[in-house]
């Protein structure tokens, strides 16, 4: 073979902070603080800091490598250890706060994380754990030394981020290496087992912010103020920290204040066109406009809504109440987490409105970087009909093919297809459409029933705040599905109207065999919920007697 004669460069993480702070120097960052108030620099200013933490990383003796971990909420400072701890080779272990206890012991010391970066709000959870991390030598509070002597006991010495940086020069040359170094990584939540380590590289992470950036990827571009309302330490905050400096795009970060009234401030006041996150933040944000109307922010034009899916009637909110376009995204930890976006492409831009809506309402369509397939149990192939649905499986540049110390074992098949443990899916126009996660779907009388389509059909009938569906063990059918609702305040659901409404949109052997209520619903620490919580909870609970397929209890 010819070996073509174009530059080697390794697409490495510190060449996007370097063209950041170089072409998009003055670009603001806003971040909310956790103390409530606001900061603002450039680009050039977050390279600047990169730099004297790069120096700091070093004279601490991390090594390339090494496991920095963050435990952190959106703000500057995080940005900053995402270019400096990558930067100098090391690798970001960004650790989600809002898991239990044990979880996080086990992930940090299963990632053997050397140092911990905290913002002071977490204080107390460090102090509950130090004792049980096995390899944290250091502990590095996100303020100044004011701050963290004000943050009281946490169990031995802590370090001031702040104190760290000032006792450091910004004179340091990014190094070059390997592009296929590890660059950072990511627990799945474990909703089966023990949480598993993604690890991804510098390459895997360059090529993935190409695909935020792209038109049909996330479209993310320097006319863009960006509210990033997904969290940092949640896949990667679905890789924008990264895409925005490949593109210079404004970026607003929220701190830990993700109620509806913060959020309708930062959109108004930092004149956010863009925003992302799961659909429970959205929820709130539609709560605080039903209550505040005036708050409706004026320049927001589009959302990205993933993680889990979107149901309609949030859709219809977005889309006809206020006239803001919504993107389906599809993906996971594993895929970095870009798999599918759903906006339309010109073969089908002249489609009815509701036809429009029904595809907006997939998961969206595959883009270059992500193979998709989707197979039956003997991993046959399924027709792209959008109709035979299977198990989803992927493959490419940024999805994983092991996980970090090879837990799990070896996770692809023959043709290097990581299998996603959703199933889904595909049409003719490469359409992906989530049935279920594999261990969600109702198996009744050996065919399937959709939690997800039963719960977007629930969350659209009026008092219905939110929505969930399990499958209850059932002598005759094996599994009967049980819908669980949480109403909007004030409001007071009619079970048989509520029944009536969804017979309008599933089988009829797809109604539930019984519908409860609840004032809340459990959630994971990614937002989602929990069934597996929910399976437990109403471990036992009785269906109505005689339940049939055809739906007719009540
Ligand atoms: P976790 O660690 O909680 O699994 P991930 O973000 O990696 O966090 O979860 C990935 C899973 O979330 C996917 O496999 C899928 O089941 C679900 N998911 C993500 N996006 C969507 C979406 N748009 N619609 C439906 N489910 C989604």
């Amino acid at each position: 073979m010819l070996r073509g004669l174009m530059q080697e460069r390794p697409l490495l993480i510190s060449s996007l902070i370097e063209y950041a702070a170089r072409n998009h120097g003055g670009t603001p960052i806003v971040s909310r603080l956790p103390d409530g108030s606001l900061h603002r620099y450039g680009y050039r200013e977050l390279e600047q800091r990169a730099k004297r933490l790069a120096n700091a990383l070093l004279a601490l003796g991390v090594k390339p490598g090494d496991r920095v971990a963050t435990l952190a909420w959106n703000t500057h400072r995080h940005m900053e250890l995402y270019y400096a701890v990558s930067g100098i080779g090391a690798v970001l272990h960004t650790v989600n706060p809002r898991l239990f206890p044990d979880q996080l012991e086990y992930i940090c010391n299963h990632a053997e994380d050397r140092f911990l970066f905290f913002d002071l709000t977490f204080a107390p959870l460090v102090q509950k754990l130090r004792s049980r991390f096995t390899h944290l030598e250091g502990y590095i509070g996100l303020g100044d030394a004011a701050q963290v002597e004000k943050a009281g006991d946490m169990g031995g010495p802590v370090l001031s981020y702040e104190a760290l940086l000032a006792a450091q020069s910004a004179d340091y040359a990014w190094p070059i290496f390997d592009e296929n170094t590890a660059s950072s990584l990511c627990y799945t939540s474990g909703t089966t087992g023990n949480p598993k380590g993604v690890l991804y590289s510098h390459r895997s992470t360059v090529l993935h912010s190409f695909a935020v950036c792209a038109a049909d990827g996330l479209g993310l571009s320097s006319r863009d103020s960006a509210l990033v309302i997904v969290p940092l330490f949640h896949a990667n905050a679905w890789g924008v920290p990264y895409a925005a400096a490949m593109c210079g795009a404004k970026l607003v970060l929220p701190g830990p204040m993700l109620d509806g009234a913060s959020v309708c401030q930062l959109l108004t006041q930092e004149k956010v066109n863009f925003s992302m996150g799961v659909p429970t933040v959205w929820m709130n944000f539609f709560a605080h406009l039903d209550k505040h109307p005036g708050d409706r922010p004026p320049h927001l034009k589009r959302v990205v809504i993933g993680g889990s899916a979107v149901p309609p009637a949030m859709l219809d909110r977005f889309e006809k109440d206020l006239g803001i376009s919504v993107l389906h995204l599809w993906g996971m930890t594993e895929t970095s987490p870009l798999g599918t976006t759903s906006a339309p492409p010109f073969a089908l831009a002249e489609r009815s409105p509701d036809e429009l809506r029904a595809l907006k309402i997939k998961q969206g369509r595959v883009i270059y970087g992500v193979d998709m397939k989707i197979v039956d149990d003997e991993n046959a192939e399924l027709p792209h009909d959008g109709k035979a649905f299977g198990l989803l499986k992927v493959r490419g540049p940024w999805i994983t093919r092991q996980y970090f110390k090879g837990e799990g074992g070896s996770i692809l098949d023959e043709g290097d297809y990581f299998s996603t443990g959703d199933v889904a899916t595909l049409d003719e126009h490469s359409y992906m459409q989530i049935t279920d996660r594999a261990k969600d779907v109702i198996k009744s009388g050996g065919e399937w029933i959709s939690s997800i389509e039963l719960e977007n059909a629930a969350v659209a009938f009026p008092g219905v705040h939110e929505a969930a569906v399990i499958g209850l063990p059932h002598p005759t059918w094996q599994e009967r599905p049980l819908l669980i609702v949480v109403q909007k305040p004030g409001a007071s659901v009619d079970k048989a109207a509520l029944r009536a409404h969804l017979a309008q949109h599933v089988a009829r052997w797809w109604l539930p065999d019984d519908i409860t209520f609840v004032p809340e619903l459990p959630h994971t620490a990614t937002g989602k919920l929990s069934k597996l919580t929910l399976r437990k909870q109403f471990q036992g609970y009785v269906l109505p007697a005689a339940p049939s397929r055809d739906g007719a209890a009540s």
